[in-house]
């Protein structure tokens, strides 16, 4: 099995400037998208940082767990050596070739995504480390309130955030006239999967349709950078014979540019076709944004009235209900002042709290946020008496055996005393 492939990233209409990358190795086999994130360009540093690290280390016969891992440490390090690229991260997707040869693997730390392409639909194959995800995995909110959730950026894993990390590996069955797409946050926000799945239909060519949906992603908005990589398997008699490639190049004529809002033309000159076709093609793209703009108005209101948020308040750490800011003409309320202080924080060095509510530590509802409180709350007891606490977990109560009794009687739970 060989794999090809083609890919394109852009700054997007929005952005300064690109913090995603992408890796295409092909003696290596080794194939990667990156989203960085972090100030001052420490985000660029961060994906092309572990990139570099990913394909440096499967060069020396690591396997792809292991080199994601190498991949975090190369990150870790370089934020934690130098004061201005502290903090930055990265989402990395990469695919591989399984040594054993008979499948490809994925591997996969954030919010970027892998697809397989086959007999043209998507299907996802990596799950998101996203908050939305993991409220949508919880059923806080719906699939559909996640792709307009104003907070959907927020993402619960990176590459370079800590020393360690979990990585997900997914194996995947490839069959020929497959096709897996990498991309990050920037595409998927932007598009449609049945968007995605149209175009990578109708273009055979892996680099041509990777250009097509970064422009795409343009014409919708482009509010992030964009990374596209495409990856088929070789044609080598079997592949591309079947399925998506003939039906695209047989059925339907190549696509017409997507619209030209602004100037994606002149970064990547093409042919233009038919005026009638272009109309289209705005027509296409235009309907989606506008139904996504009436989902994203509900749902941002949804979310003023029900979101909670914590905050340092003239040394108090203070919940409040509502959006920070206050959204659509819902302003925030005082909810809680929890009589928690950042003195006593800082005391105790709990500085992955601190910055959670330096950065606005936000909740979906409020037993969300009184989980969170419980747990700190929680926390600092044990931390300021450390000898004297029983950690108030669930006790299992001795059992007694009553002589002569055939059964085992189980003592009532009683709330531990002290030691
Ligand atoms: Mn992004």
């Amino acid at each position: 099995m060989r794999l090809l492939a083609g890919a394109a990233t852009d700054v997007g209409m929005v952005r300064e400037g690109n913090e995603d990358g992408f890796l295409i190795d092909d003696r290596l086999q080794l194939f990667a998208v990156a989203d960085g994130m972090g100030g001052h360009q420490a985000g660029e540093v961060a994906s092309a940082t572990a990139l570099e690290a990913l394909r440096a280390s499967v060069a020396t016969g690591t396997g792809l767990e292991q080199a994601v891992t190498a991949a975090n440490a190369a990150v870790f390090e370089k934020a934690s050596a130098d004061e201005a690229l502290r903090g930055m991260g990265t989402t990395l997707t990469t695919l591989s070739i399984d040594p054993a040869g008979a499948e490809l693997v994925i591997g996969h730390v954030g919010d970027s995504r892998a697809y397989l392409v086959r007999d043209g639909d998507l299907r996802q194959i990596t799950e998101d480390h996203s908050l939305v995800e993991e409220l949508v995995r919880e059923g806080r909110l719906t699939p559909e309130q996640a792709d307009v959730h104003p907070q959907r950026s927020i993402i619960t894993r990176a590459l370079g955030i800590d020393a360690a990390v979990s990585v997900d590996l997914v194996p995947v069955e490839i069959r020929a006239g497959d096709r897996i797409l990498l991309c990050s946050d920037g595409l998927t926000t932007m598009l449609r999967p049945s968007d995605i799945a149209t175009i990578l239909r109708r273009e055979p060519d892996p680099g041509r349709a990777a250009d097509l949906l970064v422009d795409a992603a343009n014409a919708a908005g482009g509010e992030d950078n964009i990374t596209a990589l495409v990856v088929e398997v070789e044609d080598d008699g079997l592949a591309g014979i079947t399925g998506a490639h003939v039906a695209g190049a047989a059925a339907s004529p190549p696509p017409a540019p997507p619209a030209d809002v602004e100037a994606p033309a002149a970064r990547r000159p093409r042919r233009r076709r038919g005026r009638g076709r272009t109309i289209g093609r705005v027509v296409l793209w235009t309907l989606p944004v506008l139904i996504i703009f009436g989902i994203a108005f509900g749902a941002v209101g949804w979310y003023a009235r029900h979101g909670y948020y914590l905050q340092f308040a003239d040394n108090h750490v203070v919940l409040f209900k509502g959006v920070e800011g206050g959204l659509l003409g819902w302003n925030p309320t005082r909810a809680e002042t929890t009589g928690i202080t950042r003195t006593q924080l800082e005391k105790l060095q709990f500085a992955a709290a601190i910055d959670a509510i330096d950065t606005t530590k936000t909740f979906g509802s409020r037993a969300d946020a009184d989980a969170y409180l419980r747990r700190l709350r929680r926390g600092i007891d044990i931390a300021e008496h450390p000898t004297t606490t029983t950690i108030p977990t669930t006790t299992t109560a001795p059992t007694t055996t009553v002589p002569g009794a055939t059964a085992t009687t189980t003592v009532p739970t009683t709330p531990p005393s002290g030691p």
